[in-house]
């Protein structure tokens, strides 16, 4: 498509379903887009995805052009059931069934042997597949009515947060894709975890929603992170090509303080008052209990510092809201690293150029 023609906005009335008969005529317009190798945006329980024939390699290069992604950075292909695995995957280990009946459809992504059916291109040259059954009746419904595979990265333009609302997609991807699903806000609000099951170790290459603790029980071994995420000076490079880049990133400079509560709270509050008297335009990411006691230009609040969740759900929200403010400085508090939060703070580090205030 041309660059300066808006993109169709089709809006779902019923988005957690069931969906209406206007709905699903909506949606299968979408998909016979997809099928004629065109682009469009849409929601999944995690955030929008940006959606292309995945078994098309020109439509592929679309989604890297369309999202300025470099083209060595492969797409997940998203399914909607379990009977399309077996055309785009070799050797589908027994660990990927007992996940699949435990997890899909649901937050969790696959790194399996790929078919010939798969484009190079969709995998970044990679012989490995991604792959994904997202919770969501829109989602679902889309990925049928497009032929079973579509591949969608996050629907922002690479290297900023991820959106996780239509109005976001749209910011970004206005002009750039021929339609938009709207189906309001997503659930979770951080991308899916994703799972190594074609190296030699299994492994988690991106952590998410589902935790190495739930794996860990589901597959009854210790599944652990891929090492070079935790620790920035690692010698060897992540393993997921996405989490080499920067990523996630606002305008403004993001700064996460880890540390003891009330010292966080200090730094933070004297982070601020420095930054003020400069004229710097200031934002803070904090727990509910914390929102009022800041002087910043911006505050956007989670809920107690040991609800992940929360947090994890407003992150990319708020880091976009900063944008539109312009806030230049933005501190972020250090909520729990349990359960999601070790996603939330993968993502925070990505956010702020792997730095971080210790105190
Ligand atoms: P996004 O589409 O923005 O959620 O990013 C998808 C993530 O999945 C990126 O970090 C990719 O590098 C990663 N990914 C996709 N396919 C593969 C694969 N075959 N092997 C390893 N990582 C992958
Ligand atoms: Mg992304």
């Amino acid at each position: 498509m041309t660059g300066n023609l808006d993109t169709k906005v089709y809006k779902i009335e019923n988005c957690h379903g069931p969906l209406s008969e206007e709905d699903k005529v909506k949606i299968a317009e979408c998909g016979e887009i997809i099928r004629n190798g065109g682009l469009v945006a849409f929601p999944t329980e995690t955030v929008y995805g940006l959606g292309g024939d995945a078994l098309n390699s020109l439509s592929s290069g679309r989604i890297y052009a369309a999202k300025g992604r470099p083209s060595d950075n492969p797409l997940i292909v998203h399914i909607c059931s379990m009977d399309d695995l077996g055309r785009i995957t070799e050797d589908i280990p027994e660990e990927a069934l007992i996940l699949a009946k435990k997890f899909w459809p649901g937050p969790l992504t696959m790194i399996l042997k790929k078919s010939d059916a798969v484009p190079l291109k969709t995998t970044g040259g990679l012989e490995t597949v991604a792959v994904r059954m997202p919770d969501n009746p829109v989602a679902l419904e889309f990925i049928k009515a497009s032929g079973g595979y579509i591949a969608a990265p996050s629907a922002n333009i690479s290297g900023k947060p991820s959106p996780t609302t239509a109005g976001y997609v749209l910011e970004d991807m206005n002009g750039r894709i021929d339609a938009l699903i709207d189906g309001g806000e997503n659930d979770i609000g951080l991308e899916s975890t994703i799972i190594d099951l074609a190296g030699d170790k299994i492994q988690v290459l991106r952590p998410g929603f589902i935790t190495n603790e739930i794996l860990s029980d589901a597959l009854g071994i210790k599944v652990e992170t891929d090492p070079a995420l935790l620790d920035p000076n690692c010698k060897e490079r992540p393993k997921a090509p996405g989490m080499r880049y920067r990523h996630y990133a606002p305008e403004g400079e993001v700064i996460p303080v880890r540390g003891e509560p009330d010292r966080v709270f200090a730094h933070i509050s004297e982070g601020l008052v420095k930054a003020a008297a400069k004229g710097i335009k200031t934002g803070v990411l904090c727990c509910l209990e914390n929102a009022s006691k800041y002087d910043a230009d911006v505050i956007r609040h989670a809920g107690a510092l040991d609800d992940a969740e929360s947090a994890a759900h407003i992150f990319y929200t708020a880091l976009r809201d900063m944008d539109d403010e312009n806030v230049e400085v933005i501190y972020v508090e250090n909520f729990t690293d349990r359960g999601v939060g070790e996603a939330l703070w993968n993502r925070l580090l990505k956010s702020a150029g792997s730095k971080w205030e210790e105190v």
